[in-house]
């Protein structure tokens, strides 16, 4: 931080006195070129004086050379007195050979300034062409002087006003410089939506805090729930809007000590010094409740929630960069618990990050090597019970440890980069599977595949997608897409969005998960899909709790006017079918009817179109 401040300080400094001591240059050489003019000027004015004298001088020497021949001195005064016209004239004394005074004029005013500096012309008075006298004339040097100061006078002030206003000009320039590099400085540290520190001011802080050492202070990594579903809900703007506020919030919680950062789009980090370890985890409830208090868009109220990762300094990470580590691993178990979770810091967060890591190499192994496969799990109508549909699950076989879950290695391949590969080779297994059932003269509906929204995020990778689809052969009549809420609402507004490329190509599309995310009914009419699937979690609550059937029973209706179809996803149990079937759901899935099915096991189903049960 010292570096920066003198770095900063020293182009400032530099800003200033670069354009003065260039203003001082051309002042010194405008000087030097006036001086030089007003000594042209003065010695022009002085040989034109000097001429005027001169020619006054012949005059008089001319027409006085017979008064001193005859030696009449009163003639020779009144002839000089006549003569003497010149304005330049002061003096004018008509001498004899050997020096005697024979006649003098002084004229013109007898100012001081005339006595300045004297001209002298002397010419000898010739008779018959021999000297009989000498005239010597004496010239003022008033206009020389008046003329020279008064070209110097005006120079000076137009070198001096042009001075004033170029240096009025450079401090201006050098305050807008130091203006700016201020803001620039500032910016580098800071976040402009925000105004709160950028990532390297909070790594500055957290090292002054480790010189300092002045006993525990806590890290806290704050990742906003659903951030990219409220932005693509009400606009970035109004999402700008909400960080600005909650980093408002965040930051009347701190102290002068205190650090709040914005580390990315919808994830802020917060220090905090000075306190003990219970006193630190009940802060990140206040975070909590900070957040949790109403936004209003409109009149429609959100209250943001948000996972909190926490590491106490310097017990869990000693420098910054390990303490901002040890933050993130905590963050990433919180997650693990859902929205509004809160973790502080375990070494066993350490190994499940290692564990990630090991999980994507082996990730990407099993790319290379085809290690994944599909189970498919039936879809019925829910009046006839009669197969209408499957859902595409992937499934991979561990070399070491055995089957892993989707939900354990899709978020791991999402975060590794991994999903959209993967996502193609699911395409390619259905596309195999699809076409040994059809080569058996068996009846496939339509297959639905789940997809990420993380998958996406190439710029090529719709269009890779569309094209695999095309290769395969696999069209609306062969299969479904499912995509997640957040997926849906992130891609809305996008012209080319997914929905909106696959939907024009005819695919039939659905929501998946319904309830669990950001499930807001006011917006369903603006997500461009054909059917929703209502979460399990709803669908385990139906048979004890009626405010549940009753919430089903709305999602059914709305659906509805909106014309999609509704699937109840995770059926267990025949009481919570004969709810569904109260409520007007229209399809079912789970493992009352089918649990997910090898595709030589889901083959047996098409072969009889109806669950075996
Ligand atoms: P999902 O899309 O909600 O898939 C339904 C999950 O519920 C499946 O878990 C299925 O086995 C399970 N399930 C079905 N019926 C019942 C039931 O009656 N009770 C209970 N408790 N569970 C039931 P699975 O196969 O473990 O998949 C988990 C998640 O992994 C999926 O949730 C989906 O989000 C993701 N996933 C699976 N395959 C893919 C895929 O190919 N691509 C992507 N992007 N995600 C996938
Ligand atoms: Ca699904
Ligand atoms: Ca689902």
């Amino acid at each position: 931080m010292t570096h920066t401040t003198t770095n900063r300080n020293g182009l400032s400094s530099n800003l200033h006195s670069a354009p003065s001591r260039e203003l001082a240059g051309l002042v010194l050489a405008l000087f030097g070129m006036l001086m030089l003019l007003g000594l042209v000027q003065y010695h022009g004015l002085r040989a034109s004086i000097l001429a005027d004298l001169g020619s006054s001088a012949e005059l008089i020497a001319q027409n006085t050379s017979y008064a001193i021949v005859i030696e009449n001195d009163t003639e020779a005064h009144e002839l000089l007195t006549a003569l003497a016209t010149s304005s330049n004239l002061r003096q004018a004394r008509l001498e004899s050979l050997d020096g005697r005074l024979l006649a003098v004029y002084a004229g013109g005013s007898t100012h001081w300034s005339h006595s300045l500096v004297l001209l002298k012309v002397s010419r000898p008075v010739l008779a018959f062409g021999k000297p009989v006298g000498n005239l010597i004339l004496t010239g003022s040097s008033q206009k020389l002087l008046i003329w020279t100061a008064v070209f110097l006078g005006v120079g000076c002030l137009a070198i001096f006003g042009a001075w004033l206003a170029s240096w009025f000009s450079a401090k201006r320039a050098a305050k807008t410089a130091r203006q700016a590099q201020q803001s620039l400085a500032w910016m580098s540290r800071h976040d402009p939506l925000t105004g709160c520190a950028n990532r390297e001011e909070l790594r500055a802080h957290l090292r002054e805090l480790q010189r300092r050492a002045e006993g525990m202070s806590a890290l806290y990594l704050i990742d906003l729930d659903d951030f990219g579903v409220i932005n693509a809900a009400y606009g970035a703007q109004q999402g700008d809007v909400i960080l600005r506020v909650i980093a408002q919030r965040l930051q009347h919680l701190l102290g002068s000590a205190d650090c709040l950062a914005r580390l990315s789009a919808d994830e802020f980090a917060l220090s905090l010094t000075q306190g003990d370890e219970p006193g630190f985890a009940n802060f990140s409830r206040k975070i909590q409740a900070v957040l949790r208090e109403p936004i209003f868009i409109g009149n429609i109220a959100l209250r943001p929630t948000a996972c909190i990762g926490m590491a106490l300094l310097p017990v869990d990470g000693a420098d910054e960069d390990s303490a901002i580590r040890a933050a993130s691993a905590a963050l990433s178990a919180a997650r693990l618990a859902g929205h509004g979770g809160f973790s502080r810091y375990a070494q066993a967060h350490d190994r499940e990050m290692r564990e990630r890591a090991e999980l994507a190499e082996a990730l990407r192994q099993a790319l290379a090597k085809a290690e994944f496969h599909l189970h498919y799990q039936p879809i019925y109508s829910i009046h006839d019970q009669s197969l209408c549909g499957a859902e595409a699950l992937l499934r991979w076989h561990h070399p070491t440890r055995g089957m892993i879950s989707p939900e354990r290695f899709i978020p791991i391949a999402e975060s590794a980069g991994l999903i959209e590969e993967i996502g193609l080779q699911v395409l390619g297994l259905v596309h195999k599977n699809r076409l040994e059932w059809l080569s058996r003269g068996l009846k496939v509906p339509p297959i639905a595949i789940n997809l990420s929204s993380l998958q996406f995020l190439r710029e090529q990778s719709k269009d890779t997608f569309i094209q695999r689809l095309r290769d395969l052969e696999l069209g609306p009549e062969a299969l479904e897409i499912e995509l997640t809420e957040r997926a849906a609402f992130e891609e809305i507004e996008a012209e080319d969005s997914i929905i909106n490329r696959l939907k024009s190509l005819g695919y039939c599309l659905s929501l998946d998960d319904f309830g669990t995310g950001y499930s807001s009914l006011s917006y369903l009419h603006r997500i461009n899909c054909d059917k929703l699937k209502i979460d399990r979690s709803f669908v385990r609550r139906m048979e004890q709790d009626p405010s549940a059937r009753q919430l089903v029973k709305a999602i059914v209706e709305v659906a509805h006017a909106f014309q999609m179809k509704t699937v109840a996803e995770g059926v267990e149990t025949a009481g919570e079918l004969e709810a569904l079937r109260q409520v007007g759901s229209d399809a079912v899935q789970g493992y009352l009817l089918d649990r997910p099915l090898d595709a030589n096991g889901f083959s047996t189903r098409l072969s009889t179109g109806q669950a075996s049960r």
